[in-house]
Order: structure tokens, then C-alpha cells, then sequence
């Protein structure tokens, strides 16, 4: 993958940041395509110089933010928050592939925790982007609307803690 060429194109880095719902320091969720893994897709680079291909968002904002080489060869790129359509640098670190096994391991048998939402990770954020699609085109309340979104991946997250 051509990091460098398409982390350092202009037209790329505008339309993924177009993509991308800012909430100051909280998950800033991706508003594009979200593939099988719950995470963002966007086409980056250009038809012009051969660069042209879809990629992974938060793969594209981690190099536009610290540059390709901050991403070394074999390396994914995890999320600490565990939204996988976050776009918030703050909540990316690089990794391997088995640190990203174990995280899920650790924590996806919470209650209530982006792992253990009923819908995947897809369904889950395919809910949070059309919420905010919605509330936008609306003019509702876009909070609410995320935290209903995720409110209904776990509608039993409250009384099966109550069980345990
Ligand atoms: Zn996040």
C-alpha cells in the first residue's frame, strides 16, 4: 500500500476528513462505507498517478496524522476506545495483529461494551452512522441520537449484569 502518496494527497485528505463526525475528544465516528469489520472504507489516492484504491479509514487517518512511517510493515492499526469506525488519533495505537486478539479476548465479555453489541461491529457502526446521518439531516439532538444507537446493541446489557 502506497501510505506515503496517499497520506500526502490533497484530495484524498479532504475527502476523508469530510467523512468524518468531530466531537473534540470523544470517538469521532466515520460517516462513509463500513465494511464486514465494522470499520470505515473510503476510496484514496488518484486514477491519474495509478494510487487510486479503497482503503481503510482509520488505517488513512492514522498515516495522515503521523505519516506512513509511523506505521511499520506487518503493523494494524488498534483502537483503544474499541469503536472500530472511530476516527480519533488520540484513540489509535499501532500494533500486531495478536495485541488486537488479546484486547478482544479481555474485553469483549463486558456488558455493555462496543465488543459485545448483538448487531457486530458492523451493525453496530452502520446504527451509529445513520443515527448521526439522520439527526444532522434532522436537525435532532446527535448526541442522543449516537447514545440510542448504541443503547440498542445491548438492549440486556443491564439485567444480564444483574445475573452474573
Ligand atoms: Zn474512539
Amino acid at each position: 500500500m502506497p501510505w506515503a502518496l496517499l497520506a500526502a494527497d490533497e484530495a484524498t485528505i479532504r475527502r476523508y476528513r469530510a467523512k468524518v463526525y468531530d466531537r473534540g475528544d470523544r470517538c469521532a465516528f466515520f460517516l462513509g462505507a463500513i465494511s464486514s469489520s465494522g470499520h470505515g472504507k473510503i476510496r484514496a489516492g488518484s486514477r491519474k498517478n495509478g494510487t487510486s484504491r479503497v482503503v481503510t479509514a482509520h488505517v488513512l487517518g492514522y498515516v495522515i496524522a503521523n505519516g506512513a512511517d509511523a506505521l511499520p510493515e506487518g503493523h494494524v492499526v488498534r483502537h483503544t476506545c474499541d469503536e472500530s469506525s472511530c476516527q480519533l488519533p488520540a484513540h489509535w495505537v499501532a500494533g500486531e495483529r495478536q495485541d488486537n486478539i488479546r484486547d478482544y479476548y479481555a474485553r469483549s465479555h463486558r456488558a455493555g461494551h462496543a465488543l459485545n453489541d448483538a448487531r457486530g461491529p458492523d451493525g453496530r457502526a452502520n446504527a451509529i452512522r445513520d443515527a448521526i446521518l439522520g439527526a444532522l439531516a434532522t436537525g435532532a439532538d446527535v448526541e442522543a441520537a449516537i447514545a440510542a444507537a448504541i443503547a440498542a446493541g445491548n438492549p440486556s446489557g443491564e439485567s444480564q449484569s444483574t445475573l452474573d
